[in-house]
């Protein structure tokens, strides 16, 4: 009985939380971050938790449903769509995740932070870099719009989608060359522009090291 009350306050918590979510993009707007489809028209742009496809099975981002981030991150993401475009012209970035709201992160958290997947999502306490609009998840696409095989879908909670994990995968044959080369090709784009690629998820790129971004940008509530 007790457990059912536990869950009736935590998903009564979680609609109202859900309804609240709005003005968003307003407030990033305010905020001087950018539109990253304003800067660019090749930029194609899926914001997985604006939508029930992902881990959560839920929108948790209300209106939000632009990658917003700050406007040197998104320089800094031309600069590496201009990077891919040099490996192969046909080649495009499928955009998964910017700037996060940390009132969304909290709902997230609240989510999996009993659960062992908590390791893949940041204490809303201390705030994750897409928080400040300085992350950015991403995926390249081929000419067709299909996503190059990077071994694992966005979001795949496991070792496989761990950068620092590929030469072990490789040699256990749990991921193919191929899929290796793939991941290279994003990162020599994005790391070409000076973003850094964290070691547990191929996707996730931070524009500035976590101690510059907390001194440089204002969390997004
Ligand atoms: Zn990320």
């Amino acid at each position: 009985m007790k457990k059912y009350f536990v869950l009736f306050l935590i998903s009564a918590s979680f609609l109202y939380a859900l309804k609240n979510q709005t003005g968003f993009e307003a407030r990033m707007k305010q905020m001087g971050l950018v539109n990253i489809q304003n800067l660019s028209q090749s930029i194609l742009v899926d914001l997985k938790y604006s939508s029930e496809d992902n881990f959560m099975k839920k929108d948790v981002y209300g209106d939000l449903n632009s990658c917003f981030l700050q406007k040197e991150a998104a320089d800094m993401l031309l600069n590496a769509e201009k990077n891919l475009k040099k490996q192969n012209k046909n080649y495009l970035f499928l955009v998964y995740d910017c700037a996060r709201p940390r009132s969304v992160q909290e709902i997230m958290w609240e989510i999996v932070k009993d659960t062992p997947e908590k390791i893949y999502v940041a204490n809303p306490k201390s705030g994750s870099i897409h928080n400040y609009g300085s992350a950015v998840d991403l995926t390249v696409v081929d000419e067709k719009g299909v996503p190059l095989d990077m071994g694992t879908p966005y979001d795949f909670f496991g070792d496989l989608a761990q950068p620092k994990y590929e030469n072990k995968f490789l040699k256990e044959g749990k991921l193919t060359q191929k899929q290796i080369e793939n991941r290279k090709i994003l990162r020599k784009s994005m790391e070409n522009a000076g973003f850094k690629n964290i070691s547990n998820e191929w996707w996730h790129f931070d524009a500035f090291p976590r101690a510059i971004t907390k001194k440089r940008f204002k969390i997004i509530e």
